[in-house]
């Protein structure tokens, strides 16, 4: 589903991702780790079009995404391009960003709507369906202020999930949680994952890391430095750097 081939990307001297190269295909989990400031969110912000590369390139289905301009004029080529890689690599972030003035439903409504003009009354019962689905179907009509934690972040995942993408991108969806309130996020995510979902899950908890993904990946100052299956390279790490990592995060 997305390809990444020999990703740089810079702010300004500083070059933090320094040839990336990965791919998420369809049905795979891949979760992502690294020490803060490893170029994590740069790599799933430049996936999102949020942020530019200065070479190498990334594919959405085979379609590569395309950059045009320079300095303040730098855009994205194709705006009908951003919408559908938006709405196909559906993202989570770790400040749920829900609308507080929203209800729930409305919020996980608001995409699908107004954005892809999908008729309300389907997007509706998708919606209902989708906050049963992370546990909160009693929950349409408050707003977020009147959630925990956790369950705001499932709106949050239920809100990606209606936007019916080919896959989810999950930036540290449990670190603002408080350790009870992580694991009700961490189910629902590790039920996706048992669905066969494509994600990438960029985290910090080493537990749901190795629960949920095919493949890890450990980043390390803009680089892949190791990746393998969980089991190996949990149990087994190569590189001193991930040794480490995991030595100080246990
Ligand atoms: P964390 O685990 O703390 O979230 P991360 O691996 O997600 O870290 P990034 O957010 O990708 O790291 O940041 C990588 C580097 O890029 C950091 O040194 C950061 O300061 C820098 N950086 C990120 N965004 C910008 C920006 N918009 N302008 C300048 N520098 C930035
Ligand atoms: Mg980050």
């Amino acid at each position: 589903v997305i390809e990444i081939n020999d990703l740089h990307k810079s702010f300004g001297e500083l070059e933090v991702l320094k040839g990336v190269s990965l791919s998420a295909p369809r049905g795979q989990a891949i979760s992502m780790i690294g020490s803060s400031g490893s170029g994590k969110s740069t790599l799933l912000r430049c996936c999102n079009l949020l942020e530019d590369s200065q070479s190498g390139e990334i594919l959405f289905e085979g379609e590569p995404i395309r950059w045009h301009g320079t300095g303040l004029a730098r855009r994205p080529a194709d705006r009908a391009q951003v919408t559908r890689i938006r709405t196909n690599l559906s993202m989570v972030f770790q400040q749920f960003n829900l609308w507080s003035h929203m209800t729930i439903l409305e919020n996980v409504m608001e995409a699908p709507v107004t954005v892809l003009g999908r008729p309300k009354k389907d997007v509706e019962e998708a919606a209902r369906s989708y906050l049963e689905k992370v546990g909160i179907g009693d929950k349409c009509d408050v707003y977020p202020a009147q959630l925990s934690g956790g369950q705001q972040q499932r709106a949050a995942i239920a809100r990606a999930l209606c936007m019916e993408p080919k896959a989810l991108l999950f930036d540290e969806p449990t670190s603002a949680l408080d350790p009870e309130l992580e694991q009700e996020v961490v189910r629902v995510i590790k039920a996706l994952a048992a669905e066969g979902r494509t994600m990438i899950i960029v985290t910090h908890d080493m537990r749901m890391a190795a629960d949920v993904a095919d493949h890890v990946v450990f980043l390390h100052q803009g680089k892949i430095e190791e990746e393998g299956p969980p089991e190996e390279l949990f149990s087994n790490p190569k590189s001193e750097r991930l040794k480490g990592f995991l030595s100080a995060t246990v």
